[in-house]
């Protein structure tokens, strides 16, 4: 990575991750997005005086699952607390969420190698959401007391890009437990970034926080413009403020919004309402027994039983729907290197609508030599969303690949008699022309040339 003035960055990370259950955390109002404003709403989560929370026992199970999956600590004991502010959008005037005791120590992911280190997730509420229109600004409850997690890493992050592949790999995983959709366009997956920079080895810089940013590539740009602006600072003999700041979407720059508050600013103490929040050993195997293999044992698996470079397992695995259907179709594959490749043609942030026994059969035509790689192209693209046989339709239009080199080599030279020009150029010694030749064949040939024959064949014409 390169320093900019020879500063590094210092980068930690609060994700915030909204829960997929039913009802809000401490009533049984729906959790639910997008719906007309202010209707699932009671008084437990409009905070009404002497209304009393009870705690989401499903809740409990997704931030255990979360700490599990991230390879964390599950606390058998831990405890809800009061975080005391005003706002408008909470209307309690505190936060019901986890301080010195959360639920879940430390954790780790993987990212190219280093290993990104956990230090907590909490359980808390969120709070409602302020409309801005015009002079007017209203309030939308619904969102109060929607179930949420928060995933605090250590300052182990040193880039942007590394900022973004913790993020991504964060989403994958937490997609495959199923306890959240993490959409961050909707909110459900929201990412404050803290950010000090330091010479290498330095002590430990003076952080500023930019808050709720809602992309992965906002993300990176709020980090690149952070570090640069706090090195300018240093460098021209000033200080970094420790702050809260705002990343503007429009301008890719961040901009102060508050001196940053402390801990005890907030007045954290234990919720009373609520007791101690105790997991017992049962209920963890459970919960451990229902995750899905996970994509780093995926990656592994990949690698050992058929080969599969952990750079493209890293992609296969992106989204459970596309990781299990390579594993359903490598099965009885041939080719499932392959496979894998033709695979990763697609985008891998949408589920892959081909079937195992399509992919498999395409897979294996391509490896036999039966079709060529653009036929094969053609057949994923066909196969997409449709119940198409790969044999049956390759045998009905008559695309097998043509690798009979007499055949082809009399293909050759009459696209060399077609084309008298190309051909004398080829001869001597330009490249391009030779190009123009393949071409010739390539569409008499519909398609189905052997390509590598045909570059042979090639050379051939030269002498
Ligand atoms: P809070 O923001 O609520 O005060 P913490 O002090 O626990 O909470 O820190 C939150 C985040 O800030 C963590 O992700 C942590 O890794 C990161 N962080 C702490 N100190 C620094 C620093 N000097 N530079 C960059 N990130 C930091
Ligand atoms: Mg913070
Ligand atoms: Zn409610």
């Amino acid at each position: 990575m390169t320093l900019y003035k020879g500063y590094e960055a210092v980068i930690g990370l609060e994700i915030h991750v909204e829960l997929k259950t039913k009802s809000k955390m401490f009533c049984a109002c729906e959790n639910g997005f997008g719906t007309e404003p202010n209707i699932n709403c009671c008084p437990v989560c409009m905070g009404m005086p002497g209304a009393l929370p009870t705690l989401n026992a499903r809740a409990v199970d997704y931030a255990v699952m979360a700490g599990l999956a991230l390879g964390g600590e599950i606390n058998r004991l831990s405890e809800m607390a009061r975080k005391n502010y005003f706002y408008p959008d909470l209307p309690k005037g505190y936060q019901i969420t986890q301080g010195k005791y959360p639920i879940v120590a430390g954790g780790h992911l993987v990212i190219e190698g280093k290993r990104i280190g956990i230090t907590r997730i909490h359980m808390e509420e969120d709070a409602g959401k302020l409309i801005h229109r015009g002079d007017l600004t209203l309030v939308d409850f619904n969102r109060c007391g929607v179930p949420l997690i928060e995933i605090v890493t250590e300052p182990d992050i040193e880039s942007a890009a590394q900022a973004k592949a913790f993020l991504k790999k964060l989403r994958t995983v937490l997609l495959y437990t199923g306890i959240s959709d993490c959409k961050m366009n909707e909110g459900s997956l929201r990412c404050d970034v803290n950010l000090s920079v330091r010479r290498p080895g330095g002590a430990l810089g003076v952080r500023t926080e930019m808050k709720n940013i809602n992309s992965f590539s906002f993300v990176e740009k709020a980090i690149e413009y952070e570090y640069r602006r706090q090195v300018n600072l240093l460098e021209n003999g000033m200080t970094v403020v420790q702050q809260t700041r705002r990343f503007d979407e429009a301008s890719g720059k961040t901009y102060p919004m508050r001196d940053k508050e402390n801990a005890a600013d907030y007045r954290y103490f234990p919720e009373p309402d609520l007791p101690p929040v105790y997991v017992s050993e049962e209920r963890i195997e459970s919960i451990k027994g229902s995750l899905p293999i996970l994509p780093d044992e995926r990656i592994l698996m990949y690698e050992e039983k058929y080969g599969v470079p952990a750079k493209d397992g890293e992609r296969l695995t992106a989204l459970l729907e596309n990781a299990e259907l390579f594993e359903a179709a490598a099965k009885n594959c041939r080719y499932p290197q392959i496979l894998a490749k033709q695979m990763l043609t697609f985008s891998t942030d949408a589920a892959i609508d081909l079937t195992p026994a399509q992919l498999c059969g395409i897979a294996d035509l391509t490896g036999d030599g039966r079709i060529n790689s653009s036929t094969a192209k053609t057949l994923l693209n066909l196969c997409q969303s449709s119940d198409i046989d790969p044999e049956e339709y390759a045998k009905a239009h008559d695309l097998f690949q043509i690798s009979d080199r007499e055949l082809l080599w009399q293909m050759l030279k009459k696209a060399a008699e077609a084309d008298t020009k190309s051909a004398a150029d080829y001869r001597n010694g330009k490249a391009a022309a030779g190009k123009a030749l393949v071409g010739r064949v390539m569409a008499e040939s519909r398609g189905r040339a052997d390509a590598k024959i045909l570059q042979e064949l090639l050379q051939e014409l030269k002498k």
